[in-house]
């Protein structure tokens, strides 16, 4: 073990580095600062980080917007618990989320990661159903790739063939698990399924329009209402997992809204028109900009309404130590206003332009089986991966930090990236991957 480069490096025999194996893993890379789309290495060189530290860092690194209001709050209260106690930052952002989200999803819960997002919207789903009288619907139903984060009952929704928690088995929740319905039979099978096995189900967990880290595959809106529709006529809670998708990543505010104005069917009003309106939805990666770590879970009044009553009982029982933190809130206040006040959709359209010229040629590089664009995200999918650790170098050597991922190769950069740093990135892609190729 000691040979090993990275183990010469002082304090790295005491860290324990996420998704990897210690003793086989290459050197990590040594970042010392962060600006706009860049990492700028300890060893003098730049790149360009094409991951926007895995989909959060929207409006770039270090924002001065952003890093200013952090630094006031920073000033008058870094935190404070929030049993008990609220503060104007929270009061603000959940005020503003309530209103950018559609519908009447109205209630918002802080949570301090994603995962534990998740876990605190299976928690409402589950005392949804136990206050309504219901408490054997503690079951859910979430589809093949799926991602939807590390915490044990979060990873009971992954996909539990295929992700990295497969090993897990037995010591996992036992849920649901169907493909992703993509045609009028497989939905016909997922509403047979919500129909059979409605007396134990809480709720269907999707993330809408793409899914992330199982696999980076996206659906159509036609697909995500007609879920949705199911599910209302099951009377199956949806839980949308917007992690990855929120904040104008898919081209929409959220990608449950990518399902307005598509002229499905217009004479249908079941089909056309508005967004799909969840009963919980879960946010956070670029809540705060990428700068702090802060998600939340927001609930309908439906839902909301089921634990307003005057026993204790009904309440939910969650709440985190770093809950509300007021410096998160300051930095996704602060994200908002430039969400408000900068054309990220219009930027995010010019990416999705962009990433679909330039990565179309890869089509015909041997081993690519598919190469698709949907926003600000940009996959060629693979037939199946491998020289991992050397395909990571080959774009650092082109000062593109990528880290292929599953059976993909993709890139999901920062919302604010110029024309000319995206094809930086797409130049390096389409190189690589066809160097790569050849390898063996
Ligand atoms: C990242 C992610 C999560 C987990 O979020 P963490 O903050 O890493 O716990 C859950 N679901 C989706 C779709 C994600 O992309």
């Amino acid at each position: 073990m000691s040979d090993h480069p990275a183990w010469q490096i002082e304090g790295y025999d005491h860290l324990w580095m996420p998704y990897c194996q210690m003793k086989t893993a290459p050197l990590p890379l040594a970042v010392r600062s962060t600006s706009g789309v860049r990492l700028h290495l300890a060893d003098g060189r730049t790149v360009i980080d094409s991951l926007a530290s895995w989909w959060s860092a929207c409006h770039g690194y270090n924002h001065p917007a952003v890093v200013d209001a952090i630094e006031q709050q920073l000033s008058l209260m870094p935190h404070v618990m929030f049993g008990g106690i609220n503060h104007e930052p929270a009061l603000r952002l959940a005020r503003r989320l309530a209103a950018i989200l559609p519908g009447d999803l109205n209630r918002v819960f802080f949570a301090d990661s994603g995962s534990v997002a998740l876990e605190v919207a299976m928690k409402m789903a589950i005392g949804f159903w136990r206050n309504h009288g219901q408490p054997g619907r503690t079951r859910f139903l979430a589809f093949h790739h799926a991602y939807h984060g590390d915490t044990t009952g979060a990873m009971s929704l992954c996909d539990p063939n295929r992700s990295m928690h497969a090993s897990f088995g037995d010591g996992l929740l036992k849920q649901l698990h169907l493909d992703l319905p993509r045609d009028d039979v497989a939905l016909a099978q997922l509403d047979q399924t919500l129909g059979h096995h409605r007396d134990e189900l809480a709720a269907v967990v999707i993330e809408p329009l793409v899914q992330g880290a199982g696999g980076m595959r996206f659906h159509s809106p036609k697909v995500l209402r007609a879920i949705a529709e199911t599910c209302r006529r099951n009377d199956v809670l949806l839980i949308a997992d917007e992690l990855a998708t929120g904040f104008c990543r898919t081209g929409t505010m959220f990608a449950v809204q990518g399902t307005e104005n598509q002229n499905l069917d217009k004479n249908n009003p079941a089909t056309s028109g508005s967004a799909v309106i969840p009963d919980i939805i879960c946010v956070g990666k670029a809540l705060t900009a990428g700068m702090l770590p802060m998600a939340a879970t927001i609930a309908s009044d439906r839902v909301f309404d089921a634990f307003f009553s005057d026993d204790p009982s009904d309440a939910l029982m969650h709440g985190p130590t770093f809950m509300a933190n007021p410096l998160a809130c300051a930095a996704a206040n602060a994200s908002l206003d430039l969400f408000e006040n900068e054309p990220r959709l219009v930027q995010v359209r010019e990416i999705e332009r962009q990433l679909s010229d330039q990565l179309s040629v890869c089509r015909q590089i041997d081993r690519v089986v598919d190469v698709r664009v949907k926003g600000a995200i940009g996959v060629l999918q693979v037939d199946r991966l491998d020289h991992v650790d050397r395909l990571r170098q080959a774009f650092l050597d082109r000062g593109i930090w990528l880290r292929p991922f599953g059976d993909c190769i993709y890139t999901t950069p920062s919302l604010v990236i110029s024309p000319d740093d995206l094809s930086q990135i797409t130049t390096a892609m389409v190189e690589v991957t066809r160097q790569w190729a050849s390898w063996n």
